[in-house]
């Protein structure tokens, strides 16, 4: 049988950085700079991240001028309405045309206290509003030193994926925490043993087909010079990348990854 296809994905975490104005100004230069290299955006799909509070900007400017960037939310409430003071909806989301949101990123797991219980009702209320969900999973340095490198990642997806049924679109995200804003990414090597554990908790929760069309990046001090080495392994399809998003340039070439993947 011929292998699935899955297009890459480079996804731009922007954290809490550029405002409204700044992220218009940057996603046009972020298209120009793609468009003037000739990026082929239904070979290699590029996304970005910003604040709540820029969504509606980069909607327009996405959608006025019909770039081929997509874009998404960094964080969704797992209620619908109601009296959740501070917290955005999946519909407002999806009525801002947002294709995907980050879910249990580190940060959020650590600085918000998101459980895996959170991080599964959010996931699945993503899905419920038709919004892709960008599961976040990956290991501190301390669980790789005690339990190795994907028992703590794996339980994370498992748990993630317990209120999710079907053939559900969802991207998953390794992310090992040591290797977060630190400099010190994973190995390629370290990276595809994840993702492949990852890939096999897909299949047995939500099946082979599901699994073999759901893109897992590979999060953790990504940039220019060292995407190549992660995008040659089978089960890595992309990049969630944070720092190295807020520079065009750095970012552009991430994107055209397949430009050097050969060096
Ligand atoms: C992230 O926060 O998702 C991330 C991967 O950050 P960085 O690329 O800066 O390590």
């Amino acid at each position: 049988m011929a292998a699935v296809k899955r297009v890459p994905f480079i996804a731009g975490n922007w954290k809490m950085n550029l405002d409204h104005l700044q992220s218009i100004a940057f996603v046009q230069k972020l298209a120009w700079s793609l468009k003037d290299a000739n990026h082929d955006f239904g070979a290699v799909e590029v996304a970005v991240f910003p604040p709540f509070t820029d969504l509606r900007s980069v909607q327009t400017l996405i959608s006025g001028d019909k770039l081929e960037v997509a874009y998404g939310a960094q964080d969704v409430s797992q209620f619908d309405s109601g009296a959740y003071t501070g917290e955005i909806s999946g519909a407002f989301l999806k009525a801002l045309d947002c294709a995907y949101v980050i879910i249990g990123h580190s940060e959020r797991r650590t600085m918000h206290a998101e459980s895996d219980e959170v991080v599964a009702a959010k996931s699945a209320a993503a899905v419920k509003h038709g919004i892709v969900p960008v599961i976040c999973v990956g290991e501190t340095a301390e669980d790789l030193e005690k339990h190795g490198p994907s028992a703590v990642p794996v339980a994370q997806l498992k748990a993630a994926l317990a209120g999710l049924s079907g053939a559900v679109d969802i991207v998953v995200a390794y992310e090992p925490v040591w290797a977060i804003g630190s400099g010190l990414a994973a190995t390629p090597e370290q990276a595809e043993q994840v993702c492949a554990a990852l890939r096999k908790v897909i299949a047995d929760t939500l099946g082979k087909d599901v699994a073999d069309a759901t893109r897992i990046l590979y999060g953790g001090s990504v940039k220019a010079a060292n995407i190549a080495g992660f995008m040659r392994e089978p089960n890595v399809d992309g990049a969630l990348v944070g720092g190295a998003s807020l520079d065009t340039k750095e970012f552009s070439d991430i994107a055209r990854f397949q430009k050097h993947v050969g060096t």
